[in-house]
């Protein structure tokens, strides 16, 4: 009997999450994802249809399926973890590759039939849906469980892979969060039930002492900060995370209490908002105007002759040139004036191109004199002391870091040590390594 973890992609890197699991002739893969700062370089001027998996393996801009050639037959179900890009952004150029269906929460699936929609790709695996906390064989050893977790985008889920030989669970990527603003709380009572060889973990604060707070705290946030400040007579502009639909819910309810209208300008919110609102999540629709493309939100803005009577929830939070923000400034598609207010609901992913393209966007709107708030925002990743706790509660043999640099993963295999795990029962695997485990 066979039993092993065959490290993908994201394993010493952040970013094109992929793992393997392997039993007897049967495997899984867990996540396809994206690294979003190599595809992003490499994608720049490029036509993504024409982005060809080779060029894109050869960048690192996907994990290296090339190093599991002669496992791609036996491959029995893709799994997908949440529809967060470095997880799932992969599959519009890697999933024809793989003989076998495509499997993710309602949202994920939902997320991932309007990428391939938007990139006029279609694929051949077969997408099927299941919901959170079920269980479903894939094939004739593997059972595939969903267990419900919470992170910063719905339906987010921690796998565990069932076989003969035992149990492994994938966490990527989670928080502990009991006050969640939509969905599922985490399901500790299931955690706490399972026998586990080994469970990879989400390493990305491993090195940072700290609780992640609560979604719920990002939305005192908001409303401390929109109901603590003068708005009158001023336009509000907030930037977020498209996918992150708990956010874009606060910000609805907060800005509806406010009596401002909502309008979402940007192509990215209207594809994350409409995937959630096809499976029943929410109805942003009805509360929201949603406008796509540029042209028309030019139109849209230029229509709009009290800018103070409402929030426009627009794309641009990491000063991505194209985006709407940026465009709302430097194209002059909106009238800024001074004292106007920005909400930036968000963190910078501290990439070299996104400090850069921040940094400008704010000395532009400084140079307006417009108000400028920052970091209302709460992580979706566990901090030291949740991956404790998460570990804690685990009956589990081995601890396998994952989704972090190499010092990342080095703090999360030093924790499971502190608690009590031998330096060879929480292994540093690297992208391309093989743990048996039977
Ligand atoms: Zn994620």
């Amino acid at each position: 009997m066979v039993l092993e973890i065959i490290p993908v992609g994201g394993y010493g890197e952040i970013g094109r999450n992929s793992t393997l699991i392997r039993y007897n002739d049967e495997a899984v893969l867990l996540d396809l994802g994206l690294h979003m700062e190599h595809y992003v370089a490499l994608t720049e001027d490029e036509d993504v249809v024409k982005m060809n998996p080779q060029l894109l393996m050869d960048h690192n801009a996907v994990p290296d399926i090339r190093k599991i050639k002669e496992w791609i037959p036996k491959i029995k179900a893709i799994a997908i973890s949440h529809a967060h890009l470095d997880h799932l952004g992969a599959i519009p150029f890697l999933g024809d590759k793989f003989p076998c269906p495509i499997h993710g929460s309602p949202y994920t699936i939902s997320v991932l039939k309007a990428l391939l929609k938007d990139d006029g790709i279609t694929v051949r695996n077969d997408l099927l849906p299941h919901s959170e906390n079920s269980i479903f064989p894939v094939s004739k050893h593997i059972k595939l469980e969903f267990i419900s977790a919470t992170h910063s985008i719905p339906q987010a889920v921690m796998i565990c892979v069932h076989t003969p030989e035992g149990n492994i669970l994938y966490t990527n990527d989670f928080k502990l969060d009991f006050t969640p603003v939509i969905g599922k709380k985490p399901n500790l009572k299931r955690l706490k039930e399972l026998k586990l060889k080994a469970v990879i973990v989400d390493s990305l604060y491993a090195d940072d002492p700290r609780h992640t707070p609560s979604e719920a705290i990002a939305k005192e946030m908001l409303k401390d900060t929109l109901y603590g400040i003068d708005t009158k007579g001023k336009a509000i502009i907030v930037t977020t995370f498209s996918s992150h639909i708990a956010r874009l819910k606060s910000i609805i309810e907060i800005g509806t209490k406010l009596g401002r209208k909502i309008v979402f300008l940007g192509r990215s919110l209207a594809k994350y908002a409409t995937a959630a609102e096809d499976i029943g999540l929410v109805q942003f629709s009805k509360e929201v105007e949603m406008v796509q493309y540029g042209s028309k939100i030019k139109r849209e803005l230029a229509k709009i002759k009290k800018p103070d009577e409402y929030i426009f929830v627009v794309t641009g939070h990491q000063g991505e040139p194209k985006a709407t923000l940026s465009k709302m400034l430097n194209k002059k598609l909106f009238n800024f004036k001074p004292e106007d207010i920005v909400i930036f609901s968000c963190k910078t992913i501290p990439t070299p191109v996104n400090l850069e393209n921040r940094e400008r966007l704010e000395s532009e709107l400084k140079s307006e004199h417009i108000r400028i708030f920052k970091d209302i925002h709460v992580s979706g990743h566990a901090g030291r002391e949740d991956i404790r706790e998460l570990l804690h509660l685990l009956n589990t043999e081995q601890v396998i870091p994952s989704h972090g640099t190499p010092e990342k993963n080095q703090a999360s295999s030093e924790l499971a040590q502190e608690i009590g795990f031998s330096k060879e029962k929480t292994p540093l695997l690297k992208n391309g390594d093989l743990l048996k485990l039977s």
